[in-house]
C-alpha cells in the first residue's frame, strides 16, 4: 500500500468511527433498551442455568449476601418491608410448613441464645407496643384466675426489685424536691395554668385541678426531674391515667399532637422566662 492509499485509508475509518459516535449518540435509549431485551432474552433462554448460578454463588457467599441485602433493605426499608409481606401473603403455607418442620430447630436456638431471645423480645415490644398491650389485655381477661396468680407470683419473687425502684423514685423525687423545689413548683403551676386548668387534651376543667403528666413518660425513656424541662403537660386524670405510659404519638391524634406539644414548649418557654436563668440541667435539656 503506497502511503497515499494508507492515508486515506485512516481517514475512512476515522469518518466510519465519527459516525459510530454520532449514531450512538443519537440513540442512546434504543440501543440501550436493544441492550436490555437481548439480556433478557438470555435470561429466559438460559433460567435454569442462571438459577443455578446464582444458587451456587449465594451457597458459597453467604456472608457477603446477607451483607448486600442488609444494605439494600436499609436504604430501601419500605420496598423491602412490602416486598416481604407480599411475599408472606402469598407463601402462608410454605411458611407454616417450614416452621412445623423446624419447631426443634427452633426451640434448639432458642435455648442456646436466652440473651438473643431476650433481646428480640424486647424490642418487638417496644415497636409494637399496643399490640403487646392488647394481646396482654385480651389474655388476661380470658385466664383472669391465671393471671391473678401470676402477677401475685411476680410480685412475691421480685419484691426486693420492687423496693429499690421504689426507693429510687423516692430518692429521684427527693433531691428534685430539695434542690429544685421552688423551680418545680413554679413550672407545674406554668403548666397547670397555660390553658387556666384545663385539660390539654380534652378541654375539661376538674374540680381537683390538672394533673401533671411527663409528655415522654420516664418508663419510656424520658426526661425526669424539674429537668424534665420541656417534658411536661397538663392533663385531666382521666386522659392521664388513658395515657399512662404511652408515647405521645401513640397516644394523642395525629392532628392533636402537634397542638399538644406547642403547649409543652410554650410552658417551658414561659418558665425559662420566669426563671431567667436557666438551671443547667434545664439549659442542657432544652
Ligand atoms: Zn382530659
Amino acid at each position: 500500500m503506497s502511503p497515499k492509499d494508507a492515508s486515506e485509508d485512516e481517514a475512512r475509518r476515522e469518518k466510519k468511527r465519527e459516525h459510530n459516535a454520532k449514531y450512538y449518540a443519537a440513540n442512546r435509549e434504543k440501543l440501550r433498551e436493544k441492550k436490555r431485551e437481548k439480556k433478557r432474552e438470555r435470561h429466559a433462554a438460559n433460567r435454569e442455568k442462571l438459577r443455578e448460578r446464582a444458587a451456587k454463588y449465594r451457597a458459597t457467599n453467604y456472608e457477603k449476601v446477607r451483607e448486600s441485602q442488609a444494605r439494600y433493605c436499609a436504604a430501601n426499608r419500605e420496598k423491602a418491608r412490602l416486598r416481604a409481606a407480599r411475599w408472606r401473603a402469598a407463601n402462608g403455607e410454605k411458611i407454616r410448613e417450614y416452621l412445623a418442620a423446624n419447631r426443634e430447630k427452633k426451640r434448639e436456638w432458642r435455648a442456646a441464645n436466652p440473651e438473643k431471645v431476650r433481646e428480640r423480645a424486647a424490642k418487638y415490644r417496644a415497636t409494637n407496643y399496643e399490640k403487646v398491650r392488647e394481646s396482654q389485655a385480651r389474655y388476661c381477661a380470658a385466664n383472669r384466675e391465671k393471671a391473678r396468680k401470676r402477677a401475685a407470683h411476680y410480685h412475691a419473687a421480685n419484691r426486693d426489685k420492687k423496693l429499690a425502684a421504689k426507693h429510687r423514685r423516692r430518692a429521684r423525687f427527693a433531691a428534685l424536691t430539695t434542690v429544685h423545689k421552688k423551680g418545680a413548683t413554679a413550672y407545674y403551676r406554668i403548666v397547670r395554668g397555660v390553658l387556666d386548668g384545663q385539660c390539654w387534651r380534652c378541654g375539661k376543667r376538674p374540680t381537683r385541678g390538672v394533673e401533671i403528666d411527663h409528655h415522654h413518660s420516664i418508663a419510656r425513656g424520658g426526661r425526669d426531674g424539674i429537668v424534665d424541662a420541656c417534658n411536661l403537660a397538663a392533663l385531666c386524670r382521666g386522659c392521664n391515667s388513658s395515657k399512662n405510659d404511652r408515647r405521645p404519638s401513640e397516644f394523642y391524634g395525629k392532628a392533636e399532637l402537634p397542638r399538644i406539644e406547642a403547649l409543652v414548649a410554650f410552658a417551658y418557654r414561659c418558665f425559662l422566662a420566669k426563671i431567667r436563668q436557666p438551671l443547667p440541667e434545664m439549659a442542657r435539656a432544652a
